[in-house]
C-alpha cells in the first residue's frame, strides 16, 4: 500500500530536520515546501533557503521552492490583520495549500508548530479555515516537543540557525532586546 502523501511547509532547515524522523515513523511520505516571503532582509532569506537545502541533500530528502522571494506580498498580507502574525501564517499556508491541491496532495501541514515562540492555536485556526476553502485536510500536529531535538540534529548537519523569527518587526525586536540587556543587564519588561 502507498504512503500517504503531506506537503510540509518548512520554515528553515532546523525545523525541517526536527520532524521529518517522526512523521517517517507514523508513515507518511513527506514534501517539504520552502515558501517564507516574510523572511528579511533578502541576505538573511538567502541563507535560510541554502540552509534548507543543505538538509535536503545531505538526508536525501524531497524539498521545493515553486515561489520566487517577493517580500511584498508577506506586507501585503499582514496590512489587513490585526495580529501580524495571523496574516503571515494565512499567506505561507495558503499558498501551499493551493500549490498542494494543484499537485494532488490532500494533507498540508507545517512545521511552525515546532517554535514554542510561534502561536499554536492560531496556527490551526489558520490551517483548518484554509483546508475547507481548498478541500484539502490540514494535520494539525504540535511539533513543539521536537524543538530539541530539531536543536540537535541542526548541531549534527551543521545548519544554520536563525535567531529571530523571519520578518522585519521581530529582527527589531530582537535588537531592542539585545541592546536594552547591553546597556541595563537584563531583558526590558
Ligand atoms: S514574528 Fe514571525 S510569524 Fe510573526 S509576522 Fe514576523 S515572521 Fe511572521
Amino acid at each position: 500500500m502507498s504512503k500517504p502523501q503531506l506537503l510540509l511547509h518548512a520554515c528553515c532547515g532546523p525545523c525541517a530536520a526536527g520532524v521529518y524522523e517522526e512523521l517517517e515513523k507514523e508513515g507518511w511520505e513527506v514534501t517539504f515546501l520552502f515558501y517564507n516571503p516574510n523572511i528579511h532582509p533578502y541576505d538573511e532569506y538567502c541563507r535560510r533557503e541554502e540552509n534548507f537545502y543543505r538538509y535536503i541533500e545531505t538526508t536525501g530528502q524531497r524539498g521545493i521552492t515553486p515561489f520566487p522571494y517577493q517580500p511584498m506580498d508577506y506586507f501585503q498580507s499582514i496590512s489587513s490583520e490585526i495580529n501580524r502574525c495571523n496574516g503571515c501564517y494565512r499567506l505561507r499556508l495558503k499558498k501551499v495549500a493551493e500549490w498542494g491541491k494543484k499537485n494532488s496532495f490532500q494533507y498540508f501541514s507545517t512545521t511552525l508548530t515546532i517554535s514554542p515562540y510561534q502561536n499554536q492555536k492560531n496556527i490551526f485556526l489558520v490551517g483548518e479555515q484554509i483546508a475547507n476553502n481548498v478541500d484539502m485536510i490540514f494535520l494539525k500536529k504540535n511539533f513543539q516537543p521536537l524543538y530539541r531535538n530539531s536543536r540537535d540534529r541542526s548541531i549534527e548537519l551543521n545548519l544554520y540557525r536563525q535567531k529571530y523569527c523571519g520578518c522585519l518587526f521581530s529582527l527589531w525586536e530582537g535588537d531592542k532586546k539585545r541592546i536594552w540587556k547591553f546597556l541595563f543587564g537584563q531583558k526590558p519588561s
